[in-house]
């Protein structure tokens, strides 16, 4: 097919300095509005300084603005984080906010959910191409005999990461190198991808290997995988809770039985599906906590991957947990200092360096407290109810409570 052209269609403008002051916002938006014909006075309404932007968005005419819904309380009972909080969740999904409100009030009620960081890394996976199968296993030994100085290049690239481990996995001729860095406070993408960059530099100079790409998709960053079930990006968190009878009929609506039934049918079907782990919508609570808290929305896809458990005690009370292989969060970096992300993080008491350990446990019980009340729901038959009373476009009947 020849190349399109088209002298009417034009390039969004880049104006000056690629334009972030505020008037050159607004001429942009301006420009789009003649475009497209459409107004769009509250994309323009905004209160971060337009030149703060620069860095996390190109081609800026103003902010996509999403409810923001208060949740709690929450009594978390972390290594990191320990006390009670209040989350702030941005959605457009009514009975969403409701839901995981009522999950937290049951934890809360039973004394709380423990939360534990098992491993806290990030990974990045560039592909070697070697000259043959038996070329690739020597580069592999060569690779993990010099780890020191591989890890002194990719140090030297950040203050904060620190290269932990390399593993090399062939596929051929070619080889996966598997880098698995911790990163601070930081998501940490853009810290190691420079920092395996120069470790792979490094190893096509003084090790072997033709050529690299710096990505393999091995990584999984961004993309649902079995491998995340393992761990190995962001934090692997797990939230769990013993829940008595009494809460759990009181407060949820039905029994521990029930839960555990509805848990092992519907594990039924999550198997007949082929899903990857287990669980009942963790991509809500992550969604609307990421971007409420400027995380990397994005980086749901892989943090989803996890596994939700209900189980009967031997006294007849329900044992409920979370687990959480591939949670990337960040306190430090990509848009956690900007407006809105940064006011939800100080209100988790997380908006200084030092904190990510302290977010990623209050998510995982957060998210413990958004498994529990939609099992309840499907469990006691109310969760059609539920989404009926409180949706968009059927207002709840009842009035509200002072
Ligand atoms: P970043 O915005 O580049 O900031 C991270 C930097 O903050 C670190 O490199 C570190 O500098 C500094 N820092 C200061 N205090 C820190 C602390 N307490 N802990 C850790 N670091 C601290 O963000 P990033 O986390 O590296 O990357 C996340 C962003 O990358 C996201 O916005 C995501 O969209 C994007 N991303 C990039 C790629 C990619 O391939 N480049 C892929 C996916 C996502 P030092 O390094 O000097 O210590």
């Amino acid at each position: 097919m020849a190349e399109f052209k088209d002298d009417r269609v034009r390039l969004v403008p880049r104006l000056k300095n690629q334009g972030y002051r505020r008037e050159q916002v607004a001429q942009r938006r301006t420009w789009v509005e003649e475009q497209s014909g459409a107004s769009l006075p509250h994309i323009g309404a905004f209160s971060v300084a337009s030149d703060d932007m620069r860095g996390n968005i190109e081609n800026l005419v103003g902010v996509a603005q999403v409810p923001l819904g208060i949740a709690g309380p929450l009594r978390v009972r972390g290594e990191h984080a320990d006390g009670i909080f209040y989350l702030p969740l941005a959605t457009t999904e009514g009975a969403l906010v409701r839901s995981y409100e009522r999950g937290m009030v049951a934890l809360t009620r039973a004394g709380g959910a423990e939360a534990r960081i098992y491993a806290d890394s990030n990974r990045v996976s560039p592909i070697f191409t070697c000259t043959g199968v038996a070329e690739a296993l020597l580069f592999s030994r060569r690779v993990d005999d010099r780890f020191p100085e591989i890890r002194a290049a990719a140090e030297a690239t950040t203050r904060h990461g620190k290269l932990l481990a390399v593993e090399c996995l062939p596929v051929g001729r070619r080889v996966i190198v598997d880098f698995s860095f911790f990163t601070g406070d930081a998501q940490g993408m853009n810290m190691i991808v420079k920092a395996a960059d120069a470790a792979c530099r490094f190893i096509l100079d003084q090790i072997g290997g033709e050529q690299h790409l710096i990505f393999s998709g091995y990584n999984s960053e961004k993309r649902a995988s079995g491998s995340l079930l393992r761990g190995g990006k962001g934090k692997k968190v797990v939230a769990g809770a013993k829940l008595s009878r009494t809460v759990v009929e009181r407060v949820l609506r039905t029994t521990p039985e029930a839960m555990v039934d509805m848990w092992t049918q519907t594990v039924l079907g999550h198997l007949t599906a082929g899903s990857l782990g287990y669980n009942g919508h963790f991509a809500n609570g992550l969604t609307a906590l990421f971007i409420a808290c400027a995380q990397d929305v994005a980086n749901v896809a892989n943090a989803a991957v996890g596994i939700t458990h209900f189980e009967l005690t031997s006294g007849g009370d329900l044992y409920a947990s979370v687990t959480l292989p591939s949670l990337t969060v960040a306190t430090v970096g990509g848009g956690t200092q900007l407006g809105t992300g940064q006011e939800c993080l100080r209100m988790l008491g997380c908006g200084e360096a030092g904190s990510a350990p302290k977010l990623a446990e209050i998510i995982a019980a957060a998210l413990l407290a958004g498994e529990l009340s939609m099992g309840a729901a499907i469990a006691s038959g109310q969760f059609v109810a539920a989404h009926e009373s409180l949706g968009r476009n059927r207002p709840a009947l009842e009035s509200d409570e002072e």
